[in-house]
């Protein structure tokens, strides 16, 4: 890998440096939205360096890039968007660029409102750590016999809801809903006393499959565009009395929030290390080859209402047991297709130590050992005021390729 040095001033810790490149959706002062891309504090806008015509041999349409998504534009392809990327890197070290002579197009990240980068068609969230799954079986059902017979051999997952994922930023209500009160045999309807959250990443496809054909393994990865970091809210007391026999419903989709950049990739590539041994052996279609999880370094903060933030977990993506191509294989073997701008949740990322852990209902094991925060208050769960933020980054010889962070503050429950 060559050192890129670029003209621009970049914190040598910012997430968003030259080797990064996220692509996003922003508006400035309530203007129209359209296509940008992160580079250190600052958003390039993407229609107003197209209106130069430095994309003309690139693109179809500039309209492409004066979007309220980025669908359009990533249907486009990879043989588009990593050569858009690959020129505005080359142009940020090149004080001869275009860009370079019009910095009126870099606009400073903390004057620009952010939007959801995608229109989601569908949303799948799989159940993809073993630690995960192992400390949840061990809390609701047997700790003898923790993971379910088919969990090593299949990336267990459900559809989940789409109209109701956000942007960081956005707040969200405290649920209501049938819980069952312990001991009891009748449930109540009541604002959710067990709200919390669940650290994942998600990626988007960035291309069309065809109905009735499975995406064999070894092409799964030409169909992954890029990563946001995910918040998969959950509402466990909600969960655990609906969740039979069909699985999370109204405990999840209330919300979930995603950060607000697309990290592509091609930008990720360098961060690539080798998955936990899968034993049993999988069959042949989970069969893949090469490095396929990712070093990526992750964090959750909870700040209470007016008070610091803890942080609470530190965790890792490359724990995760089921990579993200053998997802996409068994999410079509079936035949289901995938199309631009669906939605894929690695499930919750627990490590192996219990400060890695990536849900409350873990780090407090079902609310028996609070967490103690750092203003001297404890939490069991969420509560109203609390801010919630994931923060993830790569780093590897100088290069940093971060997500910036995801986060939501919990309001109270509308009155009843
Ligand atoms: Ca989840």
């Amino acid at each position: 890998m060559n050192t890129l040095n670029s003209w621009l001033d970049i914190a040598a810790d910012s997430d968003f440096s030259i080797y990064n490149l996220p692509f996003g959706v922003f508006s400035v002062r309530g203007g129209k939205p359209g296509l940008g891309v992160a580079i250190g504090e600052y958003v390039i806008d993407l229609y107003g360096l197209a209106a130069l015509g430095v994309f003309d041999d690139l693109l179809p349409d500039r309209e492409v890039l004066n979007q309220p998504y980025l669908n359009d534009f990533m249907a486009l392809g990879k043989g588009v968007t990593a050569e858009l990327r690959l020129r505005l890197q080359a142009w940020l070290c090149d004080t001869h660029s275009e860009l370079y002579r019009h910095q009126e197009l870099l606009f400073e990240q903390k004057e620009v409102s952010m939007h959801l980068p995608v229109k989601v068609g569908d949303y799948t969230d799989f159940y993809s750590s073993i630690e995960h799954a192992t400390n949840v079986g061990k809390m609701f059902r047997d700790p003898e016999n923790a993971l379910l017979p088919n969990w090593r051999h299949l990336p267990v997952a459900y559809h989940g809801r789409a109209s109701s994922i956000v942007v960081s930023g956005t707040p969200v209500r405290r649920p209501w809903g049938q819980v069952l009160p312990k001991g009891a045999s009748q449930p109540v309807f009541q604002p959710s006393a067990r709200l919390d959250f669940e650290l994942e990443m998600a990626f988007v496809i960035g291309k069309n499959s065809q109905l009735g054909k499975p995406i064999p393994i070894g092409q799964a990865g030409d169909y992954l565009f890029g990563l946001v970091l995910f918040n998969d809210w959950s509402a466990r007391d909600i969960q655990k009395w609906e969740y039979v026999p069909l699985g999370p419903f109204l405990g999840k989709n209330f919300a979930s929030s995603i950060s607000p950049w697309v990290v592509p990739m091609e930008a990720l590539a360098p961060f690539r290390v080798t998955g936990p041994q899968q034993q049993p052996p999988v069959l042949p279609y989970l069969q893949y080859e090469g490095e396929q999880n990712y070093d990526i370094a992750l964090e959750v903060g909870l700040r209470p209402e007016g008070g610091e933030e803890t942080v609470i977990s530190r965790t890792n993506f490359r724990y995760m047991y089921w990579n993200m191509v053998q997802q996409l294989a068994h999410h079509t073997v079936n035949g289901c297709n995938v199309r631009v701008g669906d939605l894929m949740a690695s499930g919750t990322i627990s490590g192996p130590d219990p400060h890695s852990y990536g849900s409350l209902l873990e780090l407090a094991w079902a609310g028996s050992r609070p967490l103690q925060l750092a203003g001297g208050e404890s939490r069991s769960f969420l509560q109203d005021g609390d801010t919630l933020s994931l923060r993830g980054h790569a780093q590897k010889n100088g290069m940093r390729v971060g997500f910036g962070e995801v986060s939501g503050k919990i309001l109270p429950a509308m009155e009843g």
